[in-house]
């Protein structure tokens, strides 16, 4: 089985969230399932060619918006393992900086107008059987495929990693990329009114579109969750499937993380933690107190799915402090809220830290007690299952996959609504529990023990590619 993994993120090569650690390590599960999967991704700027150890495998050219596009295709493989990659870079578009955020139609238009045109008009040997899509960055793929280069051969899976990022553009798509509006009645009913919707028109050409929670995948079909879509969400139904994400159990592993003070397991992660607790809190210039809790947050600084309000209400109700505890915050983003949450450095149990740093990360996930999790819907989140797997317990909204891989007072603690008074109990729950030392190690043993492996995940991915290919 030939697949293709069309995503804008791999870990460790570019991330900017959990997009990242999926590109970078679902293929490499799928390839234990002995899929030939390789991926390909733009060669962002971010990303130096002197680094990836990749060559130069061709060069073609495509038109876009009526300009000759020069692309060229490097292939190296991703770390440690023996999944190709391949880079298209692109000097005017896909050099462009990207970010999180719902925007660079034109360089997400131009990343799949390359795809489809590389493995279409050149004399690409390798050809894959089916395409696995990953969020609006690659959306245009198949329509791009079935209506300008009338492929028919090739199936689509399409996965949405985040609904609320739809890649809503007012650029003429469909003109830039020389679809003339007769050919795709979709696409010219999806811009009549002004717009494109670039993960709408990779909804509905795709055969199968899976979403990475069974919880989200339900959610998504409602007002409340599905960002305008729900409706038709709704009308593909019986092609929606939920599969949780898994983990890299090598590169997130307390008992051999490079960046962590004190390595550890199960056995001795009580103690440990509490050495690398110390540790930390020298580091972060708080007070050394090996009993005072430890509440950690991590993650993008995006105010509407990350319930960063609640958290500020919590720091000025000192409700994350209370009971001499620490809070420390890693994330970035809205400049706005990072100017915000600024606005506690002058309190010496409260750090807040607005930059991205994969090692305080892991140093966070090995010391911190609990993490804290307010998300307004979370898709699917690795926080949850990082934090569980370094036995730090989370405390989290009973939403979307954080409903799918907590277990309430076993595995971590979930709440309901997404208030700051139920956040707020829920946290005096949890570290009234972790104050009875056999309660903790309990609970610790617990988190420690759920499997976040992508084998599971990895073999539904794996029944789908099959039914859809025959
Ligand atoms: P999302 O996909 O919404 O960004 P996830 O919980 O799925 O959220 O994944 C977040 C990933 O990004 C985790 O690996 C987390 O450790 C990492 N991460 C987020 N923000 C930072 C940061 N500021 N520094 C280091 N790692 C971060």
């Amino acid at each position: 089985m030939r697949v293709l993994f069309a995503v804008n993120e791999a870990t460790p090569i570019y991330k900017l969230g959990g997009l990242g650690d999926v590109g970078g390590s679902l293929p490499i599960a799928l390839n234990l399932l002995d899929i030939d999967i390789r991926i390909v991704l733009p060669l962002h700027p971010e990303i130096a060619l002197s680094q990836i150890n990749a060559t130069l495998l061709e060069s073609f050219s495509c038109i876009y918006n009526r300009v000759r596009l020069n692309i060229s295709v490097y292939q190296g493989f991703l770390t440690g393992s023996r999944v190709p990659i391949y880079y298209l870079a692109e000097p005017r578009y896909l050099t462009s900086p990207s970010g999180p955020q719902d925007n660079y139609a034109d360089k997400y238009a131009v990343f799949s107008l390359a795809i489809a045109h590389w493995l279409h008009e050149t004399k690409m040997s390798w050809q894959p059987q089916l395409i696995h899509l990953n969020d609006w960055h690659t959306a245009l793929v198949p329509v791009i495929m079935r209506h300008l280069y009338s492929v028919r051969h090739i199936r689509f899976l399409i996965t949405i990693h985040n609904l609320a990022y739809q890649g809503i553009t007012e650029m003429p798509v469909a003109r830039r990329l020389n679809l003339p509006q007769h050919v795709c009645q979709i696409m010219s009913w999806d811009e009549s009114d002004g717009d494109t919707n670039i993960l709408l028109e990779g909804i509905l050409h795709s055969d199968i579109i899976t979403t990475v929670s069974p919880t989200y995948a339900q959610e998504i079909l409602t007002s409340r969750f599905g960002e305008q879509l729900h409706e038709i969400l709704n009308q593909k139904s019986a092609h929606i499937v939920g599969i949780v994400n898994g983990l890299d159990q090598q590169f997130f592993n307390p008992q051999t993380d490079v960046f962590i003070a004190r390595k550890y397991d199960s056995q001795n992660a009580a103690i440990l933690k509490t050495e690398n607790k110390i540790d930390l809190q020298k580091f972060l210039n708080l007070p050394v107190n090996p009993s005072s809790p430890l509440i950690s947050y991590i993650g993008r600084l995006d105010p509407r799915q990350k319930g960063i309000d609640i958290i500020d209400n919590l720091l000025q109700s000192q409700a994350l402090i209370s009971e001499d505890s620490q809070f420390v915050f890693l994330g970035t983003g809205d400049p706005d809220w990072e100017r915000k949450l600024h606005n506690y450095d002058s309190n010496p149990h409260i750090r807040i830290i607005t930059r991205f740093d994969e090692s305080l990360a892991h140093r966070l996930y090995a010391s911190s007690d609990l993490l804290f999790i307010p998300s307004n819907f979370e898709p699917c989140g690795l926080i949850q299952m990082i934090a569980m797997r370094y036995g730090s317990l989370p405390v989290a909204h009973a939403v979307g996959g954080l409903k799918d891989t907590i277990r309430h007072n076993q595995t971590g603690f979930l709440y309901e609504p997404n208030t700051s008074t139920s956040a707020s109990e829920c946290l005096t729950q949890a570290k009234n529990m972790i104050n009875n030392p056999e309660v903790r190690q309990r609970l610790i043993q617990n988190a420690m023990a759920v499997d976040s492996s992508w084998l599971l995940s990895a073999k539904q991915y794996a029944t789908l590619y099959q039914n859809l290919v025959g």
